[in-house]
């Protein structure tokens, strides 16, 4: 339902879970984060509120990290629990994924998976993303054609945003039919469905098109579309106040 990404110097883990709260208008069941910190990658999610989340977080603390991604879940398959609730992460926990809309053709993927051997978690169609995206990954080594690769398999609706451990200072976003926007901040970028999560930081956007595929790094945002050819994109200023 509501998606935030960052990368950049703050805490990502603040920046993320400050532009949830500015998506709790939407509605959610379900609320969770993944930041990339000391190598590796670290999740906390929960069902409910966000302050069940905080909860948990006050009791498990996450490492700090500069990278991170957030989601608060409007269930669609699945049960709104703290199992289904996003970010999915992939069997070496070493991906996680949020997603708002629906995979219609999961139930395949998921058969396909447990047949090279992924264990699944979760009953949602989300977390298909997780394990395909972990496996092209170790064929390709890059997050971004490894997203282009998954979206090229998928039906139906979503916006996408993942990070991988192996890939650090990276956050990686695609949209089909599902909104996601760019907001581009100095030595820091945002990934969000809605800019209000993000105005609070910078003003400067990028909307995505449509079967786009973004690559955010600290410096530098770069736009494809699923085979990888540079995309047009629309780049505006944010004027109203929020
Ligand atoms: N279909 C996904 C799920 O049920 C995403 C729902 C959403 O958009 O929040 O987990």
């Amino acid at each position: 339902c509501g998606i935030v990404g960052y990368v950049g110097g703050q805490s990502a883990l603040d920046v993320v879970i400050a532009g949830l709260k500015r998506l709790e208008y939407r509605g959610y069941d379900s609320a969770g984060v993944a930041v990339l910190a000391d190598g590796g990658l670290a999740a906390a999610k929960k069902a409910g509120k966000l302050a069940n989340l905080g909860k948990l977080l006050d009791e498990r603390p996450l490492p700090a990290g500069s990278t991170g991604i957030g989601h608060t879940r409007w269930a669609t398959h699945g049960g709104p629990t703290d199992a289904n609730a996003h970010p999915h992460l992939d069997n070496s926990g070493r991906v996680a994924v949020v997603h708002n809309g629906i995979i219609e053709n999961f139930a395949a993927l998921r058969v396909e998976l447990a047949e090279r051997g992924h264990e699944l978690t979760s009953e949602t169609d989300t977390e298909v993303v997780a394990h395909l995206l972990a496996e092209n990954f170790s064929s390709c080594g890059d997050l971004a054609e490894a997203m282009r690769q998954v979206c090229r398999r998928l039906e139906g609706a979503f916006t996408l945003v993942a990070v991988h451990a192996d890939e650090p200072d990276t956050v990686v976003g695609a949209r089909r039919n599902s909104p996601l926007v760019v907001g581009v901040g100095e030595g820091e970028n945002f990934l969000a469905s809605d800019v209000a999560a993000f105005i609070a930081h910078t003003r400067e956007a990028i909307e995505l098109g449509q079967d786009q595929v973004v690559e955010l790094k600290r410096d530098q945002v770069t736009v494809t579309d699923f085979d990888g050819a540079p995309a047009e994109t629309r780049a505006y200023h944010v004027d109203w106040d929020a």
